[in-house]
C-alpha cells in the first residue's frame, strides 16, 4: 500500500507553506479509501453534508491510513460551528475552553467535530487570549479551510480528505513530507511552540511513533524553549505524557526527548538521578518493558510506570535516611512522599494511580519477608503481580542481586505442596545463617 502511495506522490512539487489555493490529490492519485473510515465517521460526514456544511476527516485519521496503520481516532473538520453541528448529533456535546470542540456520540464511537480556525489576529470579544510569553491561552476565532490548515500543528496532520469527491486538500506540503518521513512544523516553529509548548511533545510523540525524522527548522529551537513546558497545567502533561509513555513507542520517545532535552522538564527527578547507570537502566528496562506488553494486548497502568520512573530518587533519598538512622519503611515513606510532591509541580498523578504506586514500592520490602504463612498471604495481594514485575526490573537493571525474583517465579509455578517446601528451606536457611553470625540471628528474629 505504501508503495502504491509513494509512486502516486513522486511527481509532486513541494508548495509553499500556507498559501490559499491547495494541491488537490483527486481520488486515482492516492490510497485512502472510504472503507477504511468508521462508520461512526462517515455517518458524522455524511449528516454534516447533508446539512450544506463542508466535512472533512483531518489529522492521524488521514495521516496513519496513507501511512498504511490504522488511525486510533477521525477527527471531522467543518465550517459548521459547534452549536450548528450540535444540532445535527443527538447527546452531542462541546468541550474545552481554550479550543470548544464537538464530541458526536455515534454508537459507542466519539468523533471530535471541530470547526475551522481563522487567525487568532482576527480575533474579536476575547475569542482569542495570548500570555506575555505568547502562548495562546484561548483559541476560539473561525475561519475558513485554509485558515484552519495554517492553524494545525505539523504538515503530515493537515491532510483534509472528503468523502463528497474523495480528494485530498494540502495546503503546507504535507504529502511531500509524509513520503519524505519528515516531521515539520508548520509557519515559524518558535512562534508555534510559544504558542501552544505541548507541541514540542507532539513534535517527539509524531517522529517515535511514525519513526519520522524532525525537520531541522522544526528540532532547531525544542531545546531552548524546553522550559516552557513549566506553563502547562501538570493535568495536561500527564496526559500527555501517558500518550508519549504508553503508545508503545515509550524507549524511542525517552532517547528523542532526551536527545531534545526536554526529558528533564517532564521528569527532573529521574533525569537527575540518570547519571547513575543503574537508574538509567532501570528506566530503560521498564519502557521497554511497557512498549513489549503494549504490542503483546497486555495491560499496562500508569502506576507501574510512575513507579518505575520515580524510584531512583525515591530510592536513593531513602538509602540517605536510613543512614540518617531512620528505619527502612518510615524512611521510604518519607522519600516516597518527597519524590511524588516534586513531580506533582511537573506532571499530575491522579491518586487512583499514586496509591498503587506507593503500594509497590512498599512491597519491595514485604517482598523480602516470606517465612510462615506471609509468601502465601502476599500471593494474594491485589498488588502483588506489580509488585513481582517491579522486583524483577530492579534486578534485571542490576540494582539489586538477583536471587528472590526467581524464588517469587518458583513460588508462583509451584503446587501448594511445593509451595510449603520452598517456605520451609527458606527458614532452615535462615536458622543456619543466624547460627553463623550472631547479629544476623538478632535480625532473624526481629523479622
Ligand atoms: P493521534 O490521534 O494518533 O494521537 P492526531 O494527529 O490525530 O494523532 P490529535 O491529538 O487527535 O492528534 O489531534 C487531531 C489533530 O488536531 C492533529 O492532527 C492536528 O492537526 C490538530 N492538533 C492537535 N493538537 C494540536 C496543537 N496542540 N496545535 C495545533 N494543532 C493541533
Ligand atoms: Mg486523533
Amino acid at each position: 500500500m505504501l508503495k502504491t502511495f509513494i509512486r502516486t506522490i513522486k511527481h509532486w512539487r513541494r508548495k509553499p507553506q500556507n498559501t490559499a489555493a491547495p494541491v488537490i490529490i483527486s481520488r486515482n492519485d492516492h490510497t485512502l479509501s472510504r472503507r477504511d473510515i468508521s462508520r461512526a465517521a462517515l455517518t458524522v460526514m455524511r449528516r454534516l453534508q447533508d446539512a450544506n456544511f463542508q466535512a472533512y476527516i483531518v489529522g492521524g485519521g488521514v495521516r496513519d491510513l496513507l501511512l498504511g496503520g490504522y488511525p486510533k481516532d477521525f477527527d471531522v473538520a467543518t465550517d459548521a460551528t459547534p452549536e450548528q453541528a450540535r444540532q445535527l448529533f443527538r447527546g452531542a456535546r462541546i468541550v474545552g475552553r481554550r479550543f470548544r470542540i464537538l464530541h458526536a456520540r455515534i454508537g459507542r464511537e466519539v468523533i471530535e467535530v471541530t470547526t475551522f480556525r481563522g487567525h487568532h489576529s482576527n480575533a474579536e470579544d476575547g475569542e482569542a487570549r495570548q500570555s506575555d510569553q505568547g502562548m495562546l491561552l484561548r483559541d476560539n476565532v473561525y475561519g475558513d479551510l485554509a485558515s484552519d490548515a495554517a492553524r494545525r500543528d505539523f504538515t503530515i496532520n493537515a491532510l483534509y480528505y472528503t468523502t463528497r469527491d474523495f480528494e485530498i486538500h494540502d495546503y503546507t506540503g504535507g504529502m511531500q513530507d509524509i513520503q519524505q518521513r519528515l516531521v515539520r512544523m508548520i509557519g515559524d516553529p518558535s512562534t508555534r511552540y510559544k504558542e501552544d509548548p505541548v507541541r514540542m511533545l507532539r513534535a517527539i510523540r509524531f517522529a517515535a511513533k511514525l519513526n519520522f525524522t524532525i525537520a531541522p527548522e522544526t528540532a532547531a529551537p525544542l531545546a531552548e524553549l524546553a522550559p516552557l513546558l513549566r506553563n502547562i497545567a501538570p493535568a495536561r502533561l500527564f496526559d500527555e505524557v501517558l500518550k508519549l509513555l504508553m503508545s508503545g513507542y515509550a524507549e524511542r520517545t525517552f532517547e528523542l526527548l532526551n536527545q531534545y532535552h526536554l526529558w528533564p522538564h517532564l521528569f527532573p527527578g529521574n533525569a537527575r538521578e540518570a547519571s547513575n547507570a543503574q537508574a538509567l537502566a532501570l528506566t530503560r528496562q521498564a519502557l521497554c518493558n511497557t512498549d513489549q506488553r503494549i504490542h503483546a494486548n497486555k495491560r499496562v497502568t500508569p502506576a507501574f510506570l510512575y513507579a518505575a520512573l520515580l524510584w531512583p530518587e525515591t530510592s536513593a533519598e531513602q538509602q540517605q535516611l536510613i543512614q540518617q538512622g531512620v528505619p527502612p519503611l518510615p524512611a521510604l515513606a518519607q522519600a516516597a512522599q518527597k519524590s511524588s510532591s516534586a513531580q506533582l509541580a511537573y506532571t499530575a498523578i491522579p491518586k487512583r494511580f499514586s496509591m498503587p504506586m506507593r503500594e509497590i514500592w512498599e512491597m519491595q520490602h514485604r517482598l523480602q519477608r516470606r517465612t510462615g504463612t506471609r509468601a502465601f498471604r502476599l500471593l494474594e495481594h491485589p498488588r502483588f503481580r506489580a509488585a513481582y514485575d517491579f522486583l524483577l526490573l530492579r534486578e534485571a537493571s542490576g540494582e539489586i542481586s538477583p536471587g528472590l525474583g526467581q524464588w517469587w517465579t518458583d513460588f508462583q509455578q509451584a503446587d501448594e505442596e511445593q509451595r510449603l517446601k520452598l517456605v520451609r528451606s527458606l527458614a532452615r536457611d535462615n536458622a543456619n545463617s543466624a547460627r553463623r553470625s550472631p547479629r544476623s540471628r538478632r535480625r532473624y528474629k526481629a523479622g
